[in-house]
C-alpha cells in the first residue's frame, strides 16, 4: 500500500505529518511516487489564512476528481484523508462540501488513524471516530532520513492575540510530559538526528505539572527553563555522534524570561538564534492586537537577550495593515526593527480572519496602503540582512551540512547555529555531519565559505 502527503501552514503542521508518517511506515506502508501510485492520500491543511484554506481546497477538489475517475475506470480505489486545522475547524462540514473525502481526523482524532489505515488496507471504511478527551502527543516525529527534527513540546495557545485563529482551533496550552521528551530525544538520537528543534506556540510558556506529583516519572513541576536544563543534563557528553543543537520555536516575549537566557548562556547545546515574534514596534497597535507588551517592554528583553548571549541573531514576525494602523504606526515599526537589526523576518500584511475579533475592528486600512507599507517593511529588513551579513565576512562558524548544492554538485549547503545558509567545497558524503568554515562572501541570502580545520568558531 502506497501514501502521499500534502502538508500546508506552519512547523507544527510539518512535525505532525511526519508523526502520521510514521504511522504509515510501522504498517509497512511505502510512500507513492505521484497521485497515480497511492492509495491513501492524507491532506494536512492550515487555517491561519483564508488563502491557506482556499488552497488545501483546491487540493481536496483535485484528488476528489482523481478518485471519480478512478472508480470509473474501475481502477483501485483512493482514500482521502483531511487533518490539520481546517479538518479541527470544519469538522463534518468537510464531507458535506466535498463528498469525496473519506475521513476528517481533528486534531483529537490522530489516535484513531492507525485504526483507517487498517480498515483501509482490508478494503473497509470506518465511520467518524470518537475524539479523545485531551491531546495526545503522537510518539515519534522522526522523518525517516533527516538530521535535523522538530520536536513538539507543547499543543495549543492561551494568548488570544485578536488577529489569529490557532487558539480556536488548537485549543488551550498542553505541555508533553518531560520523560517522553526525554525519549523521544533518544530515540531521534539513535535515527541520526543532530538538531532538534522544540516546537510549541509559545515555548516559553511550557509548565508541566504530573498529574502523580512526585510519585510520577521524572520531575512534578517543570517550566521552560527547567525543560532546558533537563534536557542540557540528558545530553550531555554524548559526543560527535549525538545531538549538538538544540533550538525552539515559536518564542513569545511576555514569557521569555531571565532565567531560560540564564540557562541558554551557560549550554553551548542551545542554539546562538531566537525567533522572537514582534508583529508592530506601535504601542497601540500591539495594544490591540492583544500581545500583552509594549514596545519598550520589547527592546529592553532584546538588550538583556545581547547582553546575556553575545553574537545572538535575532528573526521575527511583522504584521502590517492592522485595523487603525497610521502612517507614525508603521514608522515605530520600522524603527524598531531598526534599532534591534532583525537578520530576517516574515513579514506578511493584515487579512481578516473569520471567527477572531480583529476581523470585526474598524478601522480598516485600504489594500493598496497595506501594500505599500509591506513593501516599505521588506525594503527595510533587506537592508538589515544584508548589512549583517557582509558584517560576518571572514569569521569562522561552525555548520550543520543539509544537502548538496544543486547548483553544482562538489558542493553543500549549511547551516549556522544563526540560522544562516553557507555554501562550501565538501563531498555529498558529509552531508548529515558539521564542519567549520569561514565565510568569504556573499552570494545573495547565502555566504560562500571554505573549509577551515583547527580554527575556533567566532
Ligand atoms: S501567540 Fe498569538 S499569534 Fe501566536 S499562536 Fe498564540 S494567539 Fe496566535
Amino acid at each position: 500500500m502506497k501514501y502521499l502527503i500534502e502538508t500546508y501552514g506552519c512547523q507544527m503542521n510539518k512535525a505532525e505529518s511526519a508523526a502520521l508518517e510514521t504511522i504509515f511506515r510501522e504498517r509497512d506502508w511505502s510512500p507513492a511516487e505521484g497521485p497515480s501510485e497511492a492509495d491513501v492520500v492524507l491532506i494536512n491543511t492550515c487555517s491561519v489564512r483564508i488563502t491557506a484554506e482556499n488552497r488545501a481546497w483546491g487540493r481536496i477538489d483535485h484528488y476528489a476528481a482523481i478518485k471519480r475517475e478512478r472508480r470509473a475506470a474501475a481502477e483501485r480505489p483512493l482514500s482521502l484523508i483531511v487533518t490539520g486545522c481546517m479538518a479541527e475547524r470544519m469538522k463534518r462540514g468537510i464531507k458535506t462540501r466535498q463528498p469525496g473525502v473519506d475521513h476528517v481526523v481533528g486534531t483529537f482524532q490522530k489516535q484513531a488513524f492507525g485504526l483507517i489505515l487498517d480498515a483501509t488496507a482490508l478494503g473497509r471504511h470506518i465511520g467518524d471516530v470518537e475524539e479523545s478527551p485531551a491531546f495526545i502527543f503522537s510518539r515519534s516525529y522522526y522523518e525517516a532520513g533527516a538530521f535535523r527534527s522538530f520536536l513538539p513540546i507543547m499543543h495549543g495557545c492561551d494568548n488570544f492575540c485578536t488577529y489569529c485563529i490557532v487558539p480556536y482551533l488548537r485549543g488551550r496550552e498542553i505541555s508533553r510530559r518531560p520523560s517522553d521528551i526525554l525519549d523521544e530525544l533518544d530515540a531521534l538520537e539513535a535515527s541520526g538526528v543532530r538538531e532538534v528543534t522544540l516546537l510549541g506556540q509559545n515555548v516559553n510558556s511550557y509548565a508541566w505539572k504530573d498529574p502523580d506529583g512526585a510519585r510520577g516519572k521524572g520531575p512534578a513541576d517543570l517550566d521552560f527553563p527547567g525543560l532546558l536544563r533537563l534536557i542540557a543534563a540528558h545530553l550531555r557528553n554524548r559526543g560527535k555522534d549525538g545531538i549538538r543543537w538544540i533550538r525552539f520555536l515559536t518564542s513569545h516575549p511576555k514569557d521569555l524570561s531571565d532565567a531560560a537566557i540564564a540557562v541558554i548562556a551557560a549550554e553551548p547545546l542551545f542554539c546562538r538564534h531566537i525567533h522572537l515574534c514582534v508583529q508592530s514596534g506601535s504601542d497601540p497597535v500591539l495594544k490591540a492586537m492583544n500581545r500583552h507588551y509594549d514596545s519598550r517592554f520589547y527592546l529592553d528583553l532584546v538588550k538583556r537577550l545581547k547582553a546575556g548571549l553575545p553574537g545572538l541573531s535575532l528573526s521575527t514576525d511583522i504584521l502590517v495593515g492592522f485595523p487603525g494602523e497610521t502612517e507614525d504606526d508603521i514608522e515605530a515599526t520600522l524603527g524598531l526593527m531598526r534599532e534591534v537589526g532583525f537578520s530576517y523576518a516574515y513579514m506578511y500584511h493584515f487579512n481578516p480572519r473569520e471567527g477572531t475579533p480583529a476581523a470585526k475592528m474598524e478601522g480598516k486600512v485600504a489594500d493598496k496602503t497595506k501594500k505599500e507599507r509591506l513593501a516599505r517593511v521588506m525594503e527595510v529588513q533587506k537592508g538589515l540582512t544584508r548589512t549583517l551579513m557582509e558584517a560576518r565576512v571572514g569569521e569562522v562558524e561552525e555548520v550543520l551540512i543539509e544537502s548538496v548544492s544543486r547548483r553544482k554538485k562538489s558542493e553543500v549547503l549549511g547551516r549556522t547555529q544563526r540560522d544562516e545558509m553557507v555554501v562550501f567545497s565538501a563531498p555529498a558524503s558529509r552531508v548529515g555531519g558539521f564542519a567549520k568554515v569561514r565565510l568569504l562572501s556573499l552570494a545573495g541570502n547565502t555566504f560562500k565559505a571554505e573549509e577551515t580545520h583547527g580554527e575556533t568558531a567566532s
